[in-house]
């Protein structure tokens, strides 16, 4: 039975129709479920961490593939049927949870046999919550080897583009920091029951060893970055001094002066180099937010 039918039974045996609220599109692709796993390198020694299994279509897969995969689904309808496909697996985890909400630390110390050597988080992601899940996943510094997941595709080039690139926006600049990222695979909106309205695609962030670049307070760093973007059509000068990085244009225009950035700049034009520049230079200043 191909997947398209199998989802289709699935859903009917159980009474299932897709939740839109829960951004529930359900894969009905076999080749694209195999090439994210194949994208996602899975092995006997990895621990899967699957946001979102739904129906279980990548599941399955992942649990011929991974040490032990471990599932985080919200909806309890869900819950019974993975049950009911899964619990007879030794290496398969249910936690009937908000991923939002779930302490992903406690999980991986919990659930991190001896047998497993790296941990991975795949997921086709429920879109209405991509950001919050990417951002929590990298800002918890957790002990994750990489990312791969399916998100909308227009998000996809924002999330794999570099800081100063055409799509950046400050969510680039984080992943950039934690990872390095890039599109493994376009997803037509033809692999999904029901089939959403745009495009999406696959995104791998594969989670550097120490951040890419030495930064002295993180959190000021991410503040002053947060701070640019948040008014992008203005100038950074303008943007920093209105979220109150800088007391005045005067101030900001000296600061950027002495570390070479034009002042009529842009703040998603800026180098990660560069906003630690503007940091280090606040810090000397006595300014460590
Ligand atoms: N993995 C399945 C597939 O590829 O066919 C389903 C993917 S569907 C795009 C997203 C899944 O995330 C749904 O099963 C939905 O119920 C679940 N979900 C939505 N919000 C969630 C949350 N906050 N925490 C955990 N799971 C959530």
């Amino acid at each position: 039975m191909n997947l398209f039918d199998k989802t289709k039974l699935i859903m009917k045996q159980n009474n299932i129709s897709a939740n839109k609220n829960l951004g529930q599109n359900f894969l009905i692709d076999e080749n694209i479920v195999n090439q994210i796993v194949e994208a996602s390198d899975v092995g006997k020694d990895d621990m899967i961490i699957e946001i979102g299994p739904g129906l279980g279509t990548l599941t399955e897969k992942l649990l011929e593939k991974a040490g032990r995969v471990v599932c985080i689904e919200l909806d309890s309808k869900m819950i019974g049927i993975l049950n009911k496909r899964f619990s007879q697996n030794k290496n398969f985890e249910l936690i009937n949870q908000d991923v939002l909400k779930t302490d992903l630390k406690s999980l991986i110390k919990n659930n991190r046999i001896n047998s497993i050597n790296k941990v991975k988080v795949v997921a086709n992601l429920p879109y209405y919550i991509t950001t919050p899940i990417i951002m929590k996943l990298l800002e918890e510094k957790l002990d994750i080897d990489s990312i791969t997941v399916m998100v909308q595709k227009e998000v996809a080039e924002r999330l794999a583009d570099k800081p100063g690139g055409k799509e950046a926006s400050s969510i680039t600049c984080t992943i950039w920091y934690y990872s390095e990222p890039k599109i493994v695979l376009d997803v037509p909106n033809t692999s999904f029951i029901p089939k959403p309205e745009v495009q999406s695609a696959v995104v791998k962030f594969d989670i550097l060893e120490n951040a890419r670049i030495k930064v002295e307070n993180e959190e000021l760093f991410f503040k002053v970055i947060k701070t640019a973007f948040m008014q992008k059509r203005k100038t950074l000068v303008n943007a920093l001094v209105n979220g109150k990085i800088f007391e005045n244009r005067e101030e900001a225009v000296e600061c950027l002066e002495k570390i070479g950035i034009d002042e009529k700049i842009r703040g998603e034009k800026l180098t990660l180099e560069q906003y630690n520049d503007i940091c280090n230079s606040l810090i000397a200043k006595g300014k460590n937010i």
